[in-house]
């Protein structure tokens, strides 16, 4: 029987396009003859956006919905005020297609500059809670714009929604060869939400015996992830400290160039979302300067949630051995794709 990946593609704004390409050609160069690979591109962004004033209709969910899975490059550009593609389009697709658990694996690289540069042991996956905590809009502002105006942002915490995020990462946690996983919350004083957090996590880790347990407050584990980031390997915790340590995993690890995430929905009941995690770098779109490795690795990502783990390990081998020789050279976006399509 042949296999079939049925993927919606992205491209989206600024260098969206450029990196996107090349991630589609390291997959087309991975996927063994027998798989047949059908894209169907969407033209979501700032362009859609100014013709039409559309961001992401209903329509438009129903398309994705028939998808295997989608692969993004970057939404955002400035010509459209700030917020409105984030709210209209990347937070609307995250609550339409439930994609609670967001994944950044971090990984230092041989060859990679990093502010931790020759520290192999920078190997960890954070498992970042996608659809609750401060980001579901709840809350509000009295009195605005006088000298007593007051703000409210409400953390939303349910015990069905931490569960499942919890339960994801601890078998993600099994599946690596430590198999440590550690809650990173602030529960000596976000207490009702740290109490919900810290109990699930409790619960959960007695269905996983042999996954070592360890938590720490997310003030301590930035000074760790610096200080000491050998000692993750899991991590989970809620959407909003998820949001900050993340982009210092991403400093950490390599950088911007190189950092993959997947915006995932474990059931299969709607598609997950892979994409660097950049943003559209107006600066640098169209001259052939943006570096697709986080691309490639977020193609990886896809095909890993697609059950296609041979392949993603060469994608993943292929960009580890492309870094390692990399040096001062400066490639083009397009030579690295083709380098690394001719890796894997
Ligand atoms: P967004 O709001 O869309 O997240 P941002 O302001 O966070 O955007 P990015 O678009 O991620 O910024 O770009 C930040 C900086 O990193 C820019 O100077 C950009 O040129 C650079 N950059 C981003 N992605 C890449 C890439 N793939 N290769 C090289 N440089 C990049
Ligand atoms: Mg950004």
């Amino acid at each position: 029987m042949s296999r079939r990946i049925n993927l919606a593609v992205i491209p989206g704004d600024g260098i969206g396009q450029e990196v996107v390409s090349q991630g589609l050609k390291v997959l087309r160069a991975v996927l063994p003859q027998d798989v047949k690979l059908e894209t169907q591109e969407y033209d979501f962004g700032a362009k859609r956006y100014h013709a039409t004033g559309e961001t992401l209709t209903d329509a438009d969910l129903e398309q994705l919905k028939a998808h295997d899975a989608i692969l993004l490059g970057a939404i955002g550009d400035p010509s459209v005020p700030s917020g409105v593609l984030e709210r209209g389009f990347l937070l609307k697709l995250r609550f339409a297609f439930d994609h609670h658990v967001n994944l950044r694996p971090s990984k230092l690289l041989p060859g990679v500059g990093s502010p931790l540069a020759g520290r192999p042991e920078i190997d960890f996956v954070v498992v970042r809670e996608g659809t609750e905590g401060p980001y579901t809009g709840n809350g509000g502002t009295i009195r605005k714009g006088t000298p007593h105006e007051v703000a409210t942002e409400v953390s939303v915490n349910t015990a069905f929604g931490v569960e499942r995020v919890v339960r994801d990462a601890f078998a993600r946690a099994q599946a690596r060869p430590r198999k440590k996983i550690t809650l990173v919350h602030k529960n000596n004083v976000l207490a009702f939400a740290g109490h919900l957090w810290t109990n699930v996590f409790n619960e959960v880790a007695k269905e996983f015996p042999d996954v070592t347990t360890d938590y720490i407050h997310v003030d301590a584990a930035t000074i760790y992830l610096v200080t000491d980031p050998g000692r993750f390997d899991v991590i989970v915790t809620d959407n909003l400290f998820g949001d900050i340590i993340t982009d210092l995993a991403a400093a950490v690890s390599g950088g911007i160039g190189v950092a993959a995430s997947g915006n995932i929905n474990p059931s299969g009941e709607f598609p997950s979302m892979f994409e660097p995690v950049h943003g559209s770098a107006p600066d640098i779109a169209g001259q052939g300067k943006a570096d697709p490795t986080a691309t490639v690795l977020s193609v990886a990502l896809l095909l890993r949630h697609l059950d296609y783990e041979d392949e993603a390990v060469r994608i993943e081998e292929a960009v580890a051995a492309d870094l390692g020789e990399r040096g001062e050279t400066t490639r083009t976006t397009e030579e690295i794709g083709d380098a690394l399509a001719v890796r894997v």
